[in-house]
C-alpha cells in the first residue's frame, strides 16, 4: 500500500493537521508539532493530543503514515557548546511531543558543522546526540533527513547517514527519510529510470532500505550537484515525472509516508491524485 500526502499546516493546533491532509485526499502526511521557527513552545494540552488522535482514527491515519518534521533552527551538530545543549533540548521535547501524538518516528535534518569543527566531527555529534533523546523517550524513531549539502549541512552524501546509523546504539529506533530533491541537488541523479535504478541500489548497499521510514517528494528547481535547495511542483523541475514514477511503482517505498513538500500547496490534490494514479498502473 503506498500512502501519499503533503506536509500539512497545524496552524490552530496539531489536530487540525489530520483535516487539512483528509481535505486534499491524503493518505499521509507530515506536521511541525510546534511553530518550527521557534525554540520554545508550550506542551501539547491534554485536549489537543486528545482531538488529534481523534481526528487521525476518524480519518484512517495510522501512525505509518504520519512524518512530523522537527523545528529548522536544531542542530544536532553544533560546534559549540551551547548552540548543541539548546539543539538537544529542543529535539526532546519534539520527540516527546511525538511521543505524546502516539506518533512513532520524528524527521528531521541531521546538522551543520559551522566550518567549525570537521565533518566526521558534526556526524559523530549528531549521533551522540540521538542517543541522547532515544535513551529519554520510547517508541519513537529518530528518522535523519538527506540534505542538498547547502552551505555547512551534513547528511548529503549517503556515505553520512549510514556514519550517523553506525554509531547509534538501538538500531531498531534509527532511519532515514530520502527528500528527492535534496539528493538530486546533492548529485545523486534521479532523472530517468535507469538513474533512478542506480541511485536506490546505492541507497540500498550504503544504507539499508530497511531504515526507509518515510520519502519527500519534490521536483528540484536547480541542476544535478547544484548543492541548492530549492523544491518545485512535480514534473515542473529538472526531475520530471520518471522518479515519481518509479517510486510510485516500487514495492521497497509501500507502507511509508511520501509526503510532498512543494511549494503550489493549490496544485496538492491534484499532485496527490496523480501520484495514486501512477501507483494503480
Ligand atoms: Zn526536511
Ligand atoms: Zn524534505
Amino acid at each position: 500500500m503506498k500512502y501519499f500526502g503533503a506536509h500539512v499546516s497545524a496552524s490552530g493546533g496539531v489536530e487540525n493537521a489530520p483535516l487539512h491532509a483528509a481535505a486534499i485526499g491524503a493518505t499521509a502526511f507530515a506536521l511541525f508539532t510546534k511553530n518550527q521557527r521557534q525554540w520554545k513552545a508550550a506542551p501539547l494540552s491534554a485536549a489537543s493530543i486528545e482531538a488529534f488522535r481523534k481526528n487521525c482514527e476518524e480519518n484512517g491515519y495510522t501512525p505509518a503514515q504520519i512524518l512530523p518534521h522537527d523545528s529548522y533552527l536544531i542542530n544536532l551538530g553544533h560546534p559549540e557548546e551551547e548552540g548543541l545543549a539548546k539543539s538537544r533540548e529542543a529535539f526532546l521535547d519534539e520527540m516527546t511531543r511525538c511521543q505524546q501524538l502516539g506518533l512513532d518516528r520524528l524527521n528531521f535534518h541531521p546538522g551543520s558543522h559551522l566550518g567549525k569543527i570537521s565533518l566526521d566531527e558534526c556526524l559523530r555529534r549528531v549521533a551522540d546526540s540521538i542517543n541522547m533523546a532515544l535513551d529519554a523517550t520510547s517508541g519513537v524513531t529518530a528518522v535523519i533527513e538527506n540534505t542538498a549539502g547547502q552551505g555547512s549541512n551534513v547528511g548529503f552524501a549517503f556515505e553520512h547517514l549510514a556514519a550517523i546509523i553506525d554509531r547509534v546504539e538501538d538500531k531498531s529506533r534509527v532511519g532515514v527519510c530520502i527528500d528527492t530533491c535534496h539528493a538530486f541537488a546533492a548529485g545523486y541523479d534521479l532523472s530517468d529510470e535507469v538513474a533512478c535504478e542506480r541511485t536506490f541500489a546505492e541507497l540500498d548497499r550504503i544504507v539499508g532500505f530497511s531504515y526507509l521510514r518515510g520519502m519527500h517528494l519534490n521536483d528540484a528547481m536547480k541542476p544535478l550537484g547544484s548543492r541548492v535547495d530549492r523544491h518545485q511542483s512535480l514534473g515542473e523541475g529538472m526531475l520530471g515525472m520518471p522518479v515519481f514514477r518509479y517510486i510510485a511503482r516500487d514495492a521497497r517505498f509501500d507502507g511509508i509516508p511520501l509526503v510532498l513538500e512543494t511549494p503550489d500547496e493549490a496544485r496538492w490534490p491534484e499532485e496527490i491524485a496523480l501520484l495514486k494514479g501512477l501507483s494503480q498502473e
